[in-house]
């Protein structure tokens, strides 16, 4: 494969983004300037006050919310971790058994399966379709007396598929349950307003939309009761204790602005290559199956398993040849446990061994995507060629 070699040819935007220089800018003088703790009540903290509070209304705005709904955080886990911890505790009285799917992400599935396990909840976790998406119908249905919280993925990080989330919100709504989504692949992406989609409490984070990483927020709809997680000094208005990442919230609130601004026209964009890149991968390779949702899904995202061969050696070739990708979910690969969202989709082991991952953004090139395209079909055959799995 004596092709020319093109570098950092990034393909792993589900798992993190670039910060735009437009963030940098906006969130370099409240590091060198106006530095002042923002809860501190003289004149040089004023405007580091000013400008979360500006942030606070430009995020709820962004959403569909009030600025006093929302609280900042240090990222995407651990707004899924205050929301799913703290109605555990503040409706306790009411009963302890929580709703969720089995494709979530770590963040909330790790969570909710060690508060079972210590009792603090009870725990049903439904089944997803071929697709990996859920039914307003299931939740519904699995809704009892005791039930305090359902939470449902957004959008799936790892195969892109979006679940219908208003249907969702309006059959919690219905039964007088609190409903949760994890957003964090879904805000700045798709759109997002959970006043009309009946969303109580939602998570954001900001590295994965083109701001900051360790900062996110949850929206709390106002009503819902809600302890903190981190304790200590009376930030966020008693709800998150420590000194405000005033830096780090600006960067969220001007990325999301900027998403915003641009959604549709930059999504189909992105959306033109991911399609090119789907077809590409489909016609060029034999044995390859897309996985996730063919049309409700992310409009970056590109999942396929490919027969014969291991997803990590084909990430490993990639890698050899400038690619950046992912198999299955960043967090897990590294271990060689297939993704447990493709196994929840009916995907055999074998099969869920191969795949792969790519996940575009607005900064991803016909070139980038030509070369992925040039690429990978003779790394499959190089590997196939290996493979004592392939006779064909
Ligand atoms: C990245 C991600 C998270 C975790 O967010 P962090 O900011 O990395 O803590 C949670 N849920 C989903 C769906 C994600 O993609």
């Amino acid at each position: 494969m004596q092709k020319e070699l093109m570098k950092n040819v990034y393909l792993d935007n589900a798992a993190t983004t670039k910060v735009r220089p437009e963030v940098v800018a906006a969130m370099l003088p409240f590091y060198t300037e106006s530095y002042g703790n923002a809860s501190s009540l003289y004149r040089f903290a004023q405007e580091a006050h000013k400008a979360l509070e500006d942030a606070r209304a430009t995020v709820a705005k962004c959403i569909g919310a009030q600025a006093n709904e929302i609280i900042f955080t240090g990222g995407g886990s651990e707004a899924d971790n205050m929301a799913l911890r703290g109605v555990a505790k503040a409706y306790a009285k009411k009963g302890k058994h929580m709703i969720t799917t089995a494709v979530e992400h770590h963040a909330v599935l790790h969570t909710l399966e060690g508060m079972a396990k210590e009792g603090k909840i009870e725990l049903t976790v439904l089944p997803v379709d071929e697709f990996g998406q859920i039914t307003a119908q299931q939740v519904a249905e699995a809704i009892r007396p005791d039930t305090i919280l359902v939470s449902v993925i957004f959008a799936n990080n790892e195969v892109g598929t979006i679940n219908p989330i208003a249907e969702i919100g309006a059959a919690c709504r219905a039964a007088d349950v609190l409903f949760h989504t994890d957003a964090v692949q879904a805000v700045g992406h798709v759109p997002v307003d959970v006043a009309e989609m009946n969303i109580d409490l939602l998570a954001m984070a900001a590295h994965k939309f083109h701001g900051p990483k360790g900062v996110g927020a949850l929206y709390v709809r106002k009503g819902v009761r809600l302890p903190p997680l981190i304790t200590g000094g009376g930030q966020e208005r008693g709800k998150r204790a420590g000194t405000e990442n005033v830096p780090g919230i600006v960067g969220l609130a001007t990325a999301l602005e900027m998403q915003v601004a641009h959604m549709q026209e930059v999504s189909q964009q992105v959306q033109t290559k991911r399609d090119r890149l789907i077809a590409g991968i489909l016609e060029t390779i034999s044995d390859v199956k897309l996985n996730g949702h063919p049309t409700q899904r992310l409009p970056n995202n590109v999942n396929v398993s490919i027969r014969y061969i291991e997803g990590e050696s084909i990430l490993l070739m990639l890698d050899l040849n400038g690619i950046a990708a992912s198999s299955g979910s960043a967090c897990t690969s590294g271990s060689l446990d297939p993704s447990h969202v493709l196994l929840a989709m009916g995907l055999p082991h074998e099969i869920a061994h191969g795949s792969l991952r790519l996940t575009l953004s607005e900064f991803t090139t016909d070139e980038e995507v030509d070369y992925v395209l040039e690429i990978l079909p003779e790394i499959v055959k190089r590997l196939r060629a290996m493979s004592p799995l392939y006779t064909k």
